[in-house]
C-alpha cells in the first residue's frame, strides 16, 4: 500500500468528522471507504473515476455491506422497506411486540445533515 492511500482514507472520514456518513455511528482506525456511485456503475458507463475522493464516503462495515453498490437513493429505498420485508420474520415480529419501535419516517443519511460550505 503506498503512503498517499492512509492520507486519503483520512481525508475521506474527515468529510464526515470521523463518523460513517449512513448511519453516523463514529468510526474506529477500521472503516469502509465506500464508493457513492459504485464501481460497477462507472464501469458500465466506460469513466474510471471512482475513486475519487469526492465519490467516497467513509462508512461503518454494516452500511457498506447492507448498500453494496446501490446507488443513495436505492439504498435509502431498501432502508425505508426493510420493515416490510422482516415482517414476514417470525422473530421481528416479537421484537415489534416486545417494544422494538419499526422506522419512523424517511431515512436521512448522517452525510445529509452536515453542512458544506
Ligand atoms: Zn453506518
Amino acid at each position: 500500500m503506498s503512503s498517499w492511500q492512509p492520507r486519503k482514507r483520512e481525508r475521506v472520514k474527515a468529510k464526515t468528522n470521523g463518523r460513517c456518513a449512513y448511519c453516523g455511528v463514529v468510526l474506529g482506525d477500521k472503516f469502509h471507504v465506500d464508493h457513492i456511485r459504485s464501481i460497477d456503475d462507472h464501469r458500465q458507463s466506460g469513466d474510471g473515476l471512482w475513486d475519487r475522493e469526492h465519490n467516497m464516503n467513509a462508512s461503518c462495515q454494516d452500511c457498506n455491506l447492507y448498500k453494496s453498490n446501490l446507488s443513495i437513493e436505492a439504498f435509502r429505498e431498501k432502508i425505508e422497506t426493510a420493515h416490510f420485508r422482516l415482517l414476514k420474520n417470525a422473530g421481528y415480529r416479537a421484537m415489534l411486540r416486545y417494544g422494538a419501535a419499526p422506522p419512523d419516517g424517511p431515512v436521512v443519511f448522517y452525510f445529509e445533515t452536515l453542512c458544506h460550505e
